[in-house]
């Protein structure tokens, strides 16, 4: 049987739109997982029911989370935000945070996953460092240095990669039972884990459009964990 990779999307409500781009699903079906699109819902109980239904959850990128839910004040340069599809992705997260289901948040997602734990971030990277490229999706733009003993370690199985970069926030404190276990050379987090073991992480890069082997791991990964969880 192939694993339920439940995948968190998109939620344009003035225009009554759900999307996601195809590299997420592409990723997952190429790592022998079936993908499952979750539509936001303001129902607790459906996303109960839908947190149920899959063995594992992939936390997609997309706009700001609002600063309240991390008790801070909206900075000027907050982007577009999308509360329902904030409330929807936070429950999931607890759930999969409380229950040891596997997680694997991408950007926005990794900062999800962050949130839900108790952490916080930072608005808008004021450092000299790029971290929006404007290179093609796929163009690796800045190193990152992994801590060894670390969930990622293991699944990259290297303590420096290059990846790509479309964020303008990132990790401030840790959640509580997560680590930061990735930096970029200027001191930005580029991924945060579980440190109770459970396979729950985050990357600030965007790995489903990198075409190298360390992107493949981190799905490969997920989807052998939702099998065995
Ligand atoms: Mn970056």
């Amino acid at each position: 049987m192939q694993p339920v990779i439940g995948i968190t999307c998109n939620y344009k409500q003035t225009e009554n739109l759900f999307c996601l781009r195809d590299y997420y699903t592409d990723s997952i079906c190429a790592a022998g997982g079936l993908p499952l699109i979750l539509p936001v819902t303001r129902a607790v109980d459906l996303c109960a029911e839908y947190f149920t239904l899959c063995d594992g959850i992939l936390f997609s990128g997309g706009g700001d989370i609002d600063p309240y839910l991390f008790g801070k004040a909206a900075d000027k340069e907050l982007g577009e935000v999308s509360p329902l599809r904030d409330a929807f992705e936070l429950q999931l997260a607890r759930m999969a945070l409380a229950s040891g289901k596997p997680a694997l948040g991408i950007c926005r997602g990794c900062q999800v996953l962050n949130i839900a734990a108790g952490g916080t971030l930072v608005q808008d990277i004021k450092g000299e460092r790029l971290h929006d490229q404007k290179a093609p999706r796929d163009y690796p733009i800045h190193d990152i240095l992994i801590k060894s003993d670390s969930l990622l370690s293991s699944i990259v199985q290297t303590d420096r990669i290059r990846v790509n970069s479309f964020h303008h926030q990132a990790i401030d404190r840790e959640g509580e039972s997560l680590a930061i276990c990735a930096l970029a050379g200027d001191g930005i987090a580029e991924a945060v884990e579980s440190r109770t073991g459970s396979f729950y992480l985050g990357v600030q890069w965007h790995p489903e459009c990198m075409k190298d082997d360390y992107s493949r791991s981190l799905f490969a990964a997920l989807v052998e964990k939702s099998k065995h969880f």
